[in-house]
């Protein structure tokens, strides 16, 4: 049996998830919902996609486009076992009421709050706790690289105390109205957002995150610095445990990836789909210990980041899987991250 997902909005998140569930062996996308006839309504519906539309979207506005519509986001809903509620953020704490109504489980995203969901989601972190669960909330890109971080460190040497900069893009690449395009804004909120959102991860975690945005759409950057309980031996302990970790892509000083420009140039030429970048990225030269003091800078390609841990959480809500290292390879295979 292959479980049916509707997703419901196709921009950023959505389109990719729709993307990477047609690409399981053991999911099936039944359809895409949109508001408005655009672009992306047309790629799905040249994908094969069948394509809805909400409630309170204009039909006519599709037809007129010459967009073939399958039917309503309700009727979307009633042929699936689970939606993956990708609209912009708050939108999907509104839609709850339509799924529980309609009796289907539900994926959110991390633009919603923690309460919308029974349990906040990370694959390396919190796989278990997702399983058997009706509404299950996929953190956000920055939640989930940190928390991805935490997942190894963590269990090996323990940490009594993690700060994290966060310096996070302005605005992905297709939003050309939103800013600052000259200027660092930091937010004045401390700690900023999101070392409690990680807590719903790893809720021990003493963790304390700052943040300021700069004019980039490329990708956010991580200045981890973490005092652990027990270091590792050397630096290239920490390295190797990274690399043998799914999900994380380590450069070598050799590869001369010296920032995002080529992290992203080096994702336009993998060719995974939409230059994607779904794994933490980590620059081996930047890593320092100091005592038991890490330093580390990752890099997260927001729009990718948290596609994997969508196709995860779904395994984990229907255990698809026996356990979150099977899931985690059976999805990262299907979207080719790994071979074999
Ligand atoms: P987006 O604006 O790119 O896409 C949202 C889509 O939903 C659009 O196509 C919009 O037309 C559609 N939509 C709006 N209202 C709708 C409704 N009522 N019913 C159906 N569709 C509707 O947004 P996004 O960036 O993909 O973000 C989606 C969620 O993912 C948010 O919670 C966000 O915080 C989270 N997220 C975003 C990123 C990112 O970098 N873009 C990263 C991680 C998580």
């Amino acid at each position: 049996m292959r479980v049916r997902v509707a997703v419901n909005g196709y921009g950023t998140i959505g389109k990719r998830v729709a993307d990477a569930v047609v690409k399981q062996p053991d999911l099936e996308l039944v359809g895409v919902a949109k508001t408005s006839p655009d672009f992306e309504a047309r790629r799905a519906l040249d994908l094969g996609y069948p394509l809805f539309v909400a409630e309170t979207a204009s039909r006519s506005d599709f037809s007129a486009a010459g967009l073939a519509v399958a039917g309503t986001v309700t009727e979307m809903i009633g042929r699936a076992d689970v939606v993956v509620d990708a609209t912009p953020d708050k939108v999907g704490a509104a839609n709850r009421a339509l799924y529980d109504a309609a009796g289907v489980r539900a994926v959110f995203q991390g633009g919603e709050k923690a309460s919308v969901a029974d349990v906040s989601f990370n694959a390396l972190g919190n796989y278990a706790a997702a399983r058997g669960q009706r509404r299950v909330r996929v953190v956000s890109c920055n939640t989930t690289g940190i928390s991805r971080a935490v997942a190894v460190v963590l269990p090996r040497w323990g940490v009594e105390r993690w700060d994290v900069t966060l310096v996070r893009r302005a605005a992905d690449p297709a939003e050309s109205k939103k800013g600052p395009i000259n200027g660092i804004v930091p937010s004045l909120h401390i700690p900023s957002h999101h070392g409690p959102d990680v807590q719903t991860i790893f809720p021990e975690l003493p963790i304390s995150t700052v943040a300021l945005v700069v004019p980039t759409t490329l990708m956010h950057v991580h200045v981890n610095r973490v005092r652990l309980r027990n270091a590792p031996a050397s630096v290239d302990e920490f390295v190797a445990a990274l690399r043998a970790t799914p999900r994380f892509r380590v450069f070598a000083p050799w590869e001369r990836a010296d920032g995002t420009p080529q992290v992203m140039e080096f994702a336009r030429s993998r060719g995974l789909g939409h230059d994607d970048v779904p794994e933490n990225v980590v620059w081996e030269e930047g890593v320092r210990l100091d005592g038991r003091d890490m330093h580390f800078f990752q890099a997260i390609h927001q729009e990718s980041v948290t596609v994997p841990e969508n196709i995860d959480a779904i395994r984990a809500m229907f255990d698809l899987a026996p356990d979150a290292a099977t899931s985690i390879r059976m999805t990262d295979r299907a979207l080719g991250l790994v071979r074999g």
